[in-house]
């Protein structure tokens, strides 16, 4: 598939995450960053020069019965695109997992690499945009072909799902569109996001309500200058547990 409704059509077949997930991994519907993951895992990171790089997008992990998800921003280009694990390799999935594995969320708090043994419990991890982006900044038009992919995630997700931790902005404003396509209905004007924010998407119908947290992102610059501690994630995830009744 290479262009914006393809990515629609495609989704709109796929009726299970498995399928999803294995659809997404073939998706060039954004030309620049098929370039730029292809790019960099042909010449990778001369610490990882001895690894063979996934080098495509990268799908959600977690059960697909999950209660809780948490969005991010994007797979980073030497972490989650050369280990094709969703946090997996990088100084932002350390922290990330050290938290998960403190409430109860992750078998263990570290996570390497795939068949690394790592297990999550009631929780999928997962982004708006799927492909490492150059700069950690996907355009305004990615984002919105990727939108996509993350609407019929959730959509698979929502017999289950009860809460969603968002990590930085860019996942929030990111979300709530996502979230409108997927069936729910959001509040507008929109909520701003900060950490610790919370809001409630009510029932409908045929769904329950669903509770939005934001947190910080675990990035290197929050969590090197302490703007984010994993302290105030813990505190973000813990909220989110007893939300989604874990
Ligand atoms: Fe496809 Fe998303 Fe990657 Fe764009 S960012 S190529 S829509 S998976």
């Amino acid at each position: 598939m290479g262009d914006p409704a393809s990515v629609l059509r495609h989704t709109a077949r796929c009726s299970s995450l498995d399928t999803l997930d294995r659809a997404l991994t073939g998706c060039r519907a954004c030309p620049r960053l098929v370039a730029w993951r292809e790019e960099v895992a042909s010449v990778k990171r001369a610490a990882f020069r001895d690894w063979v790089y996934w080098g495509r997008p990268v799908a959600g992990f977690g059960p697909a019965d999950a209660a809780m998800a948490v969005v991010g921003l994007a797979p980073a280009a030497h972490g989650a695109n050369r280990t094709g694990r969703m946090f997996t390799g990088d100084a932002t999935g350390d922290f990330l997992f050290t938290a998960l594995h403190t409430v109860g969320l992750a078998s263990q708090p570290t996570s390497t690499h795939v068949g690394d043994g790592l297990e999550l419990r009631g929780v999928r991890l997962t982004a708006p945009v799927h492909c490492a982006p150059p700069g950690n900044t996907p355009t305004a038009s990615e984002a919105e072909t990727c939108r996509g992919w993350l609407s019929a995630e959730l959509r698979l997700l929502s017999p289950r799902l009860r809460v969603v931790v968002v990590l930085g902005g860019f996942g929030w404003r990111m979300l709530l569109p996502a979230l409108d396509a997927a069936g729910w209905r959001t509040p507008r004007p929109r909520p701003v996001f900060g950490h610790g924010a919370h809001v409630v998407l009510p029932a409908t119908a045929d769904r329950e309500a669903l509770h939005l947290l934001g947190s910080y992102h675990p990035s290197r610059r929050n969590t090197f200058t302490g703007r984010l501690t994993l302290p105030m994630l813990v505190d973000v995830l813990r909220r989110a547990v007893a939300l989604a009744e874990l």
